[in-house]
């Protein structure tokens, strides 16, 4: 399709504004992404300028001085440390094992799958909670999870990963069926600068043709490789919660840098959802909240045997 990377459209011959104003706060490329992302989740999509900006919009948007949220433990490390960017402004944080029921909270912020533990939130616990839910869906995508359905309220996704799919987009996406949450998500959006480019909203619509084929497919490959790995000596565990692409298993901690640096076709690089495969050390950027020999690998649309025959190289030589 074709980009419109306009940052300001003319108003109309009477100088009242048309459908579009100023880029800001919104752009055709990305109303036609997020009518597509919004079709798929069964709610009202917006764009952000990463998975980041809409965590930032959706603290701007829910909480306020003395908030508290309730955070599922092991989920993304970036999403606790941009909650800490908002205690000088009186926000509190409390985590929580998300195979049980949240504590008193005003927001509930599950993650399906939490990465790179990869637990599920008890969606019978989440449903029963009377504060606000926010799943991240980043790690399952609509594909294997609607999550509005199972009783979120508003759905997040980072984009970059696997909505997008191809390592080449920085973007972030929030889904509601409520009026004024969207309402309030777009406000933080437009006055706190948060929006994604047209570039990246083209990049999504592209991603979305072919989302379901890629994450059928990586999910396959990692139900395999789950496989694999639980046989294999040199591996203590596998965590792998039955669908989609990414895996995380545990090697001896002193064995887990080789590991780690000895594949060829897995790159060891940050990251995930692609069609690359990738795999990194998560304790690197979390420290002892993960254990120093788990690995998490994201598989991408390689063939199986030679994704195996890659990492079962890298296991032996370790
Ligand atoms: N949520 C999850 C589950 C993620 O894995 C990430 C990034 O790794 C984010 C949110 C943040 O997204 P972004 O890097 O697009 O800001």
């Amino acid at each position: 399709m074709s980009i419109d990377r306009t940052t300001a459209w003319p108003y109309d011959e009477s100088g009242e504004p048309r459908d579009f104003i100023y880029q800001r706060y919104a752009h055709p490329t990305g109303v036609a992404a997020e009518a597509a992302l919004g079709e798929l989740e069964g709610g009202d999509a917006l764009l952000f300028g990463s998975g980041t900006a809409a965590v930032t919009a959706c603290v701007f948007a829910f909480c306020g001085r003395g908030s508290t949220i309730a955070l599922a433990e092991g989920a993304y490390f970036g999403t606790g440390v941009t909650f800490a960017q908002f205690e000088p402004w009186g926000l509190k944080v409390v985590e929580y094992d998300q195979t049980g029921a949240p504590p008193e909270a005003d927001v509930v912020w599950v993650e399906a799958p939490a990465n790179p533990l990869l637990t599920l939130p008890n969606w019978d616990a989440v449903r029963a909670h009377p504060g606000l839910v926010v799943c991240d869906a980043t790690a399952s995508t609509p594909v294997f999870l609607r999550a509005l359905d199972e009783g979120a309220d508003v759905v997040l996704h980072s984009a970059t990963k696997y909505l997008t799919g191809h390592h080449d987009a920085l973007l972030g996406a929030t889904v509601t069926r409520d009026p004024a949450k969207r309402d309030r998500l777009y406000q933080a959006r437009m006055r706190l600068g948060l929006s994604a480019s047209p570039d990246s909203a083209a990049l999504l619509l592209r991603g979305l043709d072919s989302l379901e084929l890629r994450v059928r497919r990586q999910s396959e490959s990692a139900a395999e490789l789950a496989r694999r790995l639980g046989e294999h000596p040199a591996v203590r565990r596998v965590r792998y919660p039955g669908i989609g692409g990414l895996i995380s298993f545990d090697v001896a901690d002193d064995s887990a840098r080789s590991v780690e640096t000895g594949t060829r076709l897995i790159r060891n690089m940050t990251s995930l959802g692609g069609v690359r495969s990738t795999m990194e050390s998560r304790h690197r950027w979390e420290g002892d909240r993960i254990p120093r020999g788990l690995l998490r690998l994201s598989v991408g649309l390689e063939d199986v045997d030679a994704l195996w025959a890659d990492l079962s190289s890298a296991l032996e030589s370790a």
